[in-house]
């Protein structure tokens, strides 16, 4: 099979290089050969959180004194890129809304004993975490949202629902955003939560049937009389908004690296179908405009990437990158799916058939516009910053 990858950037240390190899071989040897079976029962296994947890790559962001690995945003590039590779995007899906969206929560945040309660066993990949900030009414609109924070003699109760949950099902450490000042304006009045799976006013309504993205759970969750100690406020009563808005920051990296390295993965299917595939006395790979598109394909995948790594160094170095962060989504997103679509018409009608790779990676990239912050919505963050 020919092997399509992008010359590593100069900024990749040896350690994330290390990384990237040890990730590579993890995801052909123990996700590739068993994803589609986790496709069909919509549950990915704990042990693939559980080896990625001990090889050290659910924690690479996360504080060493917790279990984490203490490296910065590249690493979160690196796990993104490699995943989005599996060419099964509800599993890189499950994995980093885990690592890098919702447990990140906790490492922003926490208290040095919510830390020590939530990280190591989440670093280790032994509890999952999900993030719940969509609600039904409520999704590009996060400051819509309706769920509601109450003051109790004992901390805090939660009454509302969230939908659209990943890791909702099987996670074990939900996240959960709540309004806890009605009056304030807007955004002002969100509080995130930490509530626990065995909480008993927290219940599954329902696992959803999906389009794309089959492997990993989504759920709507509802939140009814759920009782909360005081100790489950996560940061500052009132900054809820500021919070997900941060962290954010760093879903929309993860979110361009899961679509450079899907698109990688897209371009390599097909030049291999293409250079086999024979129509008209010759290899489909011989027409200069197959060539052409997937070289242009191949082009923008490349300047996607470029980006996603020169926004990594910007965070890095601590920028504010809200405008090139916002461009990154929409456009590495959006790529993607352009990426996908081209190569599935390469395919022809062999890309429309349910099974075939291409196939299935069309279905995961369109959620990926969606999801996280939609293109347009992206782009009037940039428009504000123009
Ligand atoms: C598979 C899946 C997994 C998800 N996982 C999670 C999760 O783990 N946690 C979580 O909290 N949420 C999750 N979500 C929710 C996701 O983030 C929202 O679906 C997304 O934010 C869009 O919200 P919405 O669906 O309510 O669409 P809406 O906000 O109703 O928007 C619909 C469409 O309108 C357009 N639009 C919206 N606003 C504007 C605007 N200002 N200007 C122009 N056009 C606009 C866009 O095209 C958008 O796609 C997930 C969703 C899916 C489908």
């Amino acid at each position: 099979m020919t092997e399509f990858d992008f010359n590593e950037p100069e900024l990749a240390s040896d350690e994330l290089r290390l990384v990237r190899q040890q990730l590579r071989r993890y995801v052909a040897e123990a996700i590739v050969p068993h994803a589609e079976v986790w496709e069909r029962e919509g549950e990915i296994p704990r042990q693939v959180f559980r080896d990625l947890g001990r090889m050290g790559f659910l924690g690479m962001r996360h504080p060493v004194e917790y279990g984490g690995g203490g490296l910065g945003p590249l690493a979160s590039v690196v796990l993104g890129e490699e995943l989005g590779r599996s060419s099964f995007g509800g599993v890189a899906a499950a994995l980093t809304v885990h690592s890098d969206m919702s447990i990140a929560h906790i490492a922003h945040r926490g208290t040095a004993a919510q830390k020590q309660r939530y990280l190591p066993a989440a670093c280790a990949g032994e509890k999952v975490g999900a993030v719940c900030v969509t609600e039904a009414h409520a999704g590009s609109d996060v400051a819509g949202i309706k769920t509601r924070a109450t003051r109790t003699a004992q901390g805090w109760r939660l009454d509302g629902s969230k939908t659209f949950i990943t890791n909702g099902v099987y996670g074990d450490i939900y996240i959960v955003a709540a309004k806890t000042d009605l009056q304030a304006k807007g955004s002002r009045g969100i509080s995130m939560f930490i509530v626990e799976k065995d909480n008993p006013g927290l219940k599954v309504a329902r696992k959803f049937d999906k389009h794309g993205w089959r492997a990993s759970d989504t759920a709507e969750l509802f939140l009814d009389d759920l009782q909360l100690g005081a100790d489950a406020l996560l940061g500052e009563e009132g900054k809820g908004f500021y919070y997900i808005m941060s962290t954010f920051q760093n879903e929309r990296l993860v979110a361009g690296a899961m679509s450079v390295g899907a698109c990688a993965k897209a371009i390599e299917f097909t030049l291999d179908y293409t250079r086999q595939r024979q129509a008209f006395g010759k290899a489909l790979w011989d027409q200069p405009v197959v060539r052409n598109k997937l070289a242009w394909l191949a082009a923008k995948a490349a300047a996607a990437r470029s980006f996603t790594y020169a926004c990594a160094q910007m965070i890095e170095e601590g920028k504010d990158t809200v405008r090139e962060v916002s461009m990154l989504k929409a456009y590495a997103c959006e790529t993607l799916n352009e990426v996908v679509h081209g190569c599935l018409q390469l395919h022809g009608g062999t890309g429309f058939i349910t099974g075939t790779p291409i196939e299935r990676m069309a279905r995961d990239a369109r959620i990926l516009t969606i999801g996280g912050g939609a293109t347009e919505v992206m782009l009037e963050e940039v428009a504000k910053r123009l």
